[in-house]
């Protein structure tokens, strides 16, 4: 049975993306292979896509009907504020449109998802979340790092280096007396202060840390240091976003997971 035929027998539950509705959907880390089942069904049935500057081009000409909004990024800035995103899914949706906002990863982590929905939801339009890979999850299995491993971690945090509150920013002391490892999202342009407050917190500077850049997608690399060194690195290798970064014992099992080590 080719893939094709498999796709067809299975009983998906996407549903149709009615008219005047809306999809925040998760795109994965990048690579095509991380694309949910739901995800393809969404880019096919859209005829608007409003779509961040982590999505592959791949993905995007899936949705061969669609007109595409570009929302993302421009050399580091937003090209358009989140308000004026909202208001264009809003517009969209009273239009009549098929409508998916595609997202990096999964549309409810670190992704502003949950403020679409909100605004969506103020005007009454009906949308539904639509879970992706989430870049932590995907981008450590690429690197070869599990997120939990017996005997070493009962837990992990999931945290971004890059609050634009000063609500959402993470106490680094207390989650470095955790114990537990932390994978970091957005974290290059704070990581001076960022690991200053973990070593504060208490994690010590021979702890285990890697940088996953570009994970999933063909440029992957990976660099592995320790708390004390990661800097060092970044500056070296010229890393640079998209990267995540990984603190803890997680990161040393690298080595004995790899086949043939
Ligand atoms: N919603 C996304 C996260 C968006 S925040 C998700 O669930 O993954 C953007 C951050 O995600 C980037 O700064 C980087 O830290 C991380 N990221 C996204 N894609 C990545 C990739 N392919 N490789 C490494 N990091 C990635």
């Amino acid at each position: 049975m080719s893939l094709a035929d498999a796709i067809s027998r299975l009983k998906l539950r996407s549903g149709v993306l009615e008219p005047g509705h809306v999809w925040l959907v998760g795109a994965g880390p990048g690579d095509l292979g991380c694309l949910t089942l739901d995800a393809l069904s969404a880019l096919d049935q859209a005829d608007a896509l409003v779509h961040d500057a982590l999505v592959q081009p791949e993905v995007l000409a899936i949705a061969a009907k669609a007109e595409k909004f570009f929302v993302g990024k421009r050399g580091g800035r937003l090209s358009i504020p989140q308000r004026d995103i909202n208001d264009l899914l809003v517009r969209l949706a009273q239009e009549g449109r098929r409508v998916v906002r595609l997202k990096g990863g999964h549309p409810y982590v670190f992704a502003r998802g949950g403020e679409e929905a909100e605004a969506l939801a103020r005007h009454g339009i009906g949308y539904r979340v639509v879970a992706g890979v989430t870049s932590a999850f995907g981008g450590l299995a690429s690197a070869g790092i599990p997120v939990t491993m017996r005997g070493t971690n009962g837990a992990v945090i999931l945290a971004t280096g890059f609050a634009a509150d000063s609500d959402d920013r993470p106490d680094w002391a207390t989650l470095a007396r955790t114990g537990q490892p932390i994978v970091i999202y957005m974290g290059l342009t704070h990581m001076p202060a960022t690991i200053a407050d973990l070593i504060a917190g208490g994690l010590a500077h021979d702890t285990p840390a890697a940088l996953i850049e570009n994970a999933t997608l063909p440029g992957e690399r990976t660099f592995i240091a320790t708390l004390g060194t990661l800097h060092d690195a970044m500056i070296r290798e010229h890393v640079v976003s998209p990267a995540l970064i990984v603190i803890g014992g997680i990161v040393a099992l690298r080595d004995r997971l790899r086949s043939g080590a």
